[in-house]
């Protein structure tokens, strides 16, 4: 894409995850570009479990990427999109008009409710410390519930740095239902070989149905749409955001959508799900179809197939699970500590585009995974 001017127009982008900073440094070259996000800090989100057992810091001072990109940050949660007049309302009383807004507030763990239902959750910066807090209490019990990719990453990660706590991770169906069943049986080799108790094919309902000390819900992810609803823009029975090919509002034209929040699929992968993997593409996508755009040039479809799963056992294992183009699992994985170093470096991977993105968006783009 070259630089032709369409410098007068005014982009907001709400969210500074991966979609959104992603999509805010892509816009730079040709557009003003406003961010907003509450911190001043870029979270590593696929980090968390380590931040949750005492890695110091997960977080990259936001002003390192933007200020190169000469894109300006107003640190507050927008509190409402007023899509009639093109704004956005923040918690500290400002409205900004846009021209185009990319709405990219990712999700978080979906919460439990019911008496007695103190749990700990794994999705900010934020709740990562506070449970690092609650384990320097201990030892004592502690349940993971959830046996997707991420609550398996969070109960090998805690069984290594806190081997004094007993972890059990409970799980409704079988673990990892993702991958296959080589992958299956390594990572429960590795997750017993690290004392933990595995309960699969038990459903509860909330931490009152579990016996231990601390409880960390890792079920499910919801997408952070509620603002979105409110404004009327269309979403699935999921909640993400309704959007076409272009990752543009079905319903609000002048809204983009990338990361966690959209509801994107692509004929050969089928709906694309919620992962730092597919919230840079979707974000480097929106920026792209909010350029042509405002050039009045046709929107491009997404282009989207996965590669891998990558999941951490703690810091010495890992598994990386190739797929087909659509996610399903091939018979082919790599485990242990080979795995453990690729997973490392693909994380790495991401800050790494991102500060690439921040001086040269082009480049950043033909790096791997983008
Ligand atoms: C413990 C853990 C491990 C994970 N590991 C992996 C992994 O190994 N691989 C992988 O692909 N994915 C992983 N994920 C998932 C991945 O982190 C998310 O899918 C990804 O962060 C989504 O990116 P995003 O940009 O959509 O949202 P986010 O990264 O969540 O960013 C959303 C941003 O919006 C901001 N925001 C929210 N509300 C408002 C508001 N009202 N106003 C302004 N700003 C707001 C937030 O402050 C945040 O900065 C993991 C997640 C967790 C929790």
């Amino acid at each position: 894409m070259s630089n032709q001017s369409t410098t007068k127009e005014h982009v907001l982008v709400v969210g500074a995850g991966y979609a959104g900073l992603r999509a805010a440094l892509n816009l730079a070259p040709h557009v003003r570009v406003t961010l907003i996000d509450p911190a001043d800090r870029f979270t590593e989100r696929v980090r968390l479990h380590e931040k949750a057992t005492g890695r110091p810091d997960v977080t990259h001072s936001l002003r390192t990427f933007l200020r190169p990109a000469g894109i300006t940050h107003i640190p507050a949660l927008i509190s409402r999109i007023d899509t009639a007049s093109a704004e956005v309302h923040t918690d500290t009383g400002r409205v900004l008009g846009y021209d185009r807004l990319v709405y990219a507030l990712g999700s978080r763990t979906a919460g439990v409710g019911g008496p007695g239902a103190s749990h700990e959750r794994v999705y900010t910066a934020e709740s990562a410390a506070e449970l690092h807090k609650r384990l320097l209490d201990g030892p004592g019990s502690l349940a993971v519930v959830g046996g997707g990719l991420t609550g398996i990453e969070l109960a090998t990660e805690l069984a290594e740095f806190q081997p004094r706590w007993q972890v059990q991770l409970i799980t409704g169906g079988e673990i990892a239902p993702s991958v296959s069943d080589k992958a299956r049986a390594h990572i429960r080799s590795v997750l017993v070989d690290r004392g933990v108790r595995i309960e699969e094919h038990r459903r509860v309902d909330g931490p009152q149905d579990i016996d231990a000390d601390v409880v960390v819900w890792s079920a499910s992810m919801i997408p952070n749409t509620e603002l979105a609803i409110a404004s009327g823009l269309d979403v699935d029975a999921r909640g993400q955001i309704r959007v076409n090919s272009a990752l543009r509002s079905v319903s609000h034209p002048g809204i983009y959508v990338a990361g966690d929040a959209a509801a994107a699929q692509t004929p050969s992968s089928g709906p694309i799900r919620m992962a730092c993997a597919t919230a840079l593409p979707l974000g480097a996508h929106a920026a792209a179809s909010v350029v042509r755009d405002l050039r009045g040039e046709d929107p491009k479809p997404l282009q989207f197939s996965y590669k891998a799963q990558c999941i951490s056992l703690g810091r010495h294992d890992g598994m990386i699970q190739l797929v087909r183009e659509d996610d399903s699992p091939r018979d082919l994985c790599l485990t242990g500590k080979p795995a453990a170093m690729v997973k490392e470096q693909v994380v790495r991977n991401t800050v790494r585009t991102l500060r690439v993105a921040s001086r040269s968006p082009r480049a950043a783009g033909l790096l791997p995974g983008n």
